[in-house]
């Protein structure tokens, strides 16, 4: 978008004084949020011209911020912005009111052919390292489990030179639990769930490999069963261990994560689908924009602790969870 006023430029206007942290997207900067206060909470990514708030959730463009931050009409805020709204209008009323699911690209070729390497080798490490097995023993994994699914352990954080088509910088693979997604056969995705994590930390807990796969990880669409919505990856393995033939599982990989095109496409067909992410402000507030898109959701939250997987730690029954879907439906 061809824009006479940047993010960066109204930001230090509006005297947030955002600092560079790092060079992501362009330049990620961290600042206050002009709506909520705090003191690093508020991202702008300049070269792409976008905000986001990770306490309030608040995002957008140029014109959002105005609009979120300026009390502005949405025609007020783009004169702010130097757009002729009637050029734009219509593309923006249309984003806010349906739901267009983007198309999940798969890795690159070159991507993929380092990323089987990397995880071969975590996995490997794992395997050879008993406090890791031990840590996701006291998850309820198996020894099966963790083949079959070849979660891998990265002991030291090193940036990777898997750089082809697309990537200009590094990819950072942090230390920690290597959780791989295959769809069919082919490497889509890796998560990592560092385990030197604080809660001070810029980067989050979970961090997605750069290069991976956006849509979520679906781990089995059979659409003569319900579909579970879960939040994390490690969830919906536990899941697919305990009660692999009662329900198709979905992990979004995030609460406030949508899904693609592929995976919209499937959930319109399915029988129902159970809600199940985290019950926390995070997990509950996607909520509304999940019961529009879908007639056939059920809120299905774990009946005790924040997920499926702490819930399972406490001793969960999932069988016996999932069955109960069927006496609601009488
Ligand atoms: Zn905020």
């Amino acid at each position: 978008m061809n824009m006479d006023i940047t993010l960066l430029e109204i930001a230090l206007e509006d005297q947030l004084t955002p600092k560079r942290v790092a060079a992501t997207n362009g330049g990620e900067y961290h600042s206050p949020c002009p709506g909520c206060g705090g003191k690093d909470r508020f991202i702008i990514w300049s070269e792409n011209n976008r905000y986001y708030c990770r306490k309030c959730g608040k995002s957008g463009d140029v014109i959002q911020y105005f609009r979120d931050f300026h009390g502005c009409s949405f025609k007020e805020a783009c004169e702010k912005a130097h757009i002729f709204p009637e050029k734009k209008k219509k593309r923006y009323f249309s984003q806010s009111t349906v739901f267009v699911p983007k198309k999940a690209n798969p890795p690159t070729p070159q991507w993929q052919f380092h990323a089987s390497a990397f995880i071969k080798s975590c996995h490997i490490d794992l395997i050879n390292n008993p406090s890791t097995v031990a840590f996701l023993k006291a998850r309820e994994f198996t020894i099966d489990s963790i083949k079959r699914f070849q979660i891998g352990w990265n002991k030291n954080s090193f940036f990777a030179e898997w750089l082809g088509e697309g990537f200009k910088r590094k990819i950072w693979l942090p230390k920690g639990i290597v959780i791989p997604y295959f769809k069919g056969e082919a490497l889509s995705k890796i998560k990592i769930r560092r385990t030197d994590w604080h809660s001070k930390d810029h980067y989050p807990k979970y961090v997605e490999v750069q290069g991976s796969m956006a849509g979520p990880a679906v781990y089995r669409s059979d659409l003569n069963s319900s579909v579970l919505i879960l939040e994390s990856e490690l969830d919906a393995m536990l899941v697919q261990q305990e009660a692999e033939e009662l329900c198709s599982v979905i992990a979004l990989g995030g609460a406030s994560k949508k899904p693609d095109k592929d995976t919209h496409a499937f959930l319109l067909k399915a029988p129902s689908i159970l809600f199940s992410l985290d019950y926390d402000e995070a997990g509950i507030k996607p909520l509304t924009w999940w019961k529009k898109q879908y007639s056939n959701l059920i809120i299905w939250m774990a009946p005790f602790e924040k997920s499926v997987g702490d819930a399972i730690l406490k001793g969960l029954d999932v069988k016996t969870w999932l069955s109960l879907l069927e006496y609601k439906k009488r």
